[in-house]
Order: C-alpha cells, then sequence, then structure tokens
C-alpha cells in the first residue's frame, strides 16, 4: 500500500450479509471515493504492466468494474465470465461452489482468445471457486489462464489450493473476522 493511503478504511464491513455468519467486504465504498478507486486500477497497472497477457477476464459483476479499466489501461481485449442465461452467443459454461450457495459461470466461446494468455479479476477472492470455475472454462475453450487478481484476498478460505497453477495478487488481505 502506498504512503498515507489506507484502502483497509475505504472497505465498508458488513457483518451477517448475505446470512448470518459472513463478514461481507463491500466495494461499493471503494468505488464512491475517487482516490480508493483510482488507487486500485493504478495499483493493478502496475502489477500487470509490461506483463505477457493477451485477455483481461472480469468475473461477474463486481469483477467488471475492476477488470474493465485495467483492460483499457493494459490496452488488451476484456472477457466476461457472466452468470448462467445472460450471454446471447454460444457459450461455455462451468457450476462450482461459493462460500454461500452454489452458482454456474459461463463465457462466449468466440471470445475466448485460443492460446492467449488470461488474467482473471473479481473484485474478492474467498474460496477461489469462482476463480477456479472461470480459469477451468478458458482452459476447455483452449486459453492459458495464467493469473488472478482480486482486490481483497480471504487467505483463511484456502483460495491457493483452489487456484494452484495460477499466479494469484491482491491489494488487501484479511484474516479472519
Ligand atoms: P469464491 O468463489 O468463494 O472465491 O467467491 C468469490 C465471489 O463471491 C466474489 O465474486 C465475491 O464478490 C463474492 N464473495 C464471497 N465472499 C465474500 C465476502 N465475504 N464479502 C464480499 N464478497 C464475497
Amino acid at each position: 500500500m502506498s504512503a498515507g493511503f489506507n484502502l483497509d478504511d475505504a472497505i465498508r464491513k458488513v457483518p451477517d450479509f448475505p446470512k448470518p455468519g459472513i463478514l461481507f467486504y463491500d466495494i461499493t465504498s471503494v468505488l464512491a471515493k475517487p482516490d480508493a478507486f483510482r488507487y486500485c486500477v493504478d495499483s493493478m497497472v502496475k502489477l500487470y504492466k509490461g506483463a505477457d497477457l493477451d485477455a483481461v477476464a472480469a468475473i461477474e459483476s463486481r469483477g467488471f468494474l475492476f477488470a474493465a479499466p485495467l483492460a483499457d489501461r493494459l490496452g488488451i481485449p476484456l472477457v466476461l465470465v457472466r452468470k448462467k442465461g445472460k450471454l446471447p452467443g454460444k457459450t461455455l459454461s462451468r457450476s462450482y461452489n461459493l462460500e454461500y450457495g452454489t452458482a454456474e459461470i459461463e463465457i462466449h466461446e468466440a471470445d475466448i482468445p485460443k492460446g492467449g494468455k488470461v488474467l482473471l479479476v473479481d473484485d474478492l477472492i474467498a474460496t477461489g471457486g469462482t476463480l477456479r470455475a472461470a480459469a477451468d472454462i478458458f482452459v476447455q475453450g483452449g486459453a492459458v489462464p495464467v493469473g488472478v487478481f482480486g482486490v481483497i484476498g480471504l487467505p483463511f478460505l484456502h483460495y491457493e489450493e483452489a487456484l494452484k497453477g495460477l499466479e494469484v495478487r491482491t491489494l488487501i488481505e484479511y484474516f479472519g473476522e
């Protein structure tokens, strides 16, 4: 974290949301503070400028908010990973477990860069299940997922295990509730 800027202060923490026992790390409070949002995007650009990447993948929906400015600043394609039923074209999909509940995501097959290196971006990495499922779809589609980024990481939920083989980077980590 750069001197004089405290990202932790900008992240709203909401206990027992969306259900009892979950501490929800809310990034709407980051987006509402221009200096905090700019700090996040600038930090991502510093991490990945010059990296050998062919596309940035954005996880619906909060991942979109961070992946889009990164793809723009790096000048590479942005590929959306959406909840099932949102994409109109031919898709590849995967079901997976969340920290709370289950879900299914999909990607337009035509948008997957064949043989290309992909960075996957979300707002927060909890179990890593969402990013793992997205990475698996890219592999199925012929791309090479090389890394994942989350503004926030919760390493006590062991995402490193789910994301083995991928370089994991975060801007801030929390170690329990
Ligand atoms: P996971 O697949 O377990 O890594 O879950 C990651 C997804 O769920 C991300 O898209 C997060 O936005 C959301 N998520 C999971 N746990 C939390 C949490 N404690 N606070 C905020 N968002 C969360």
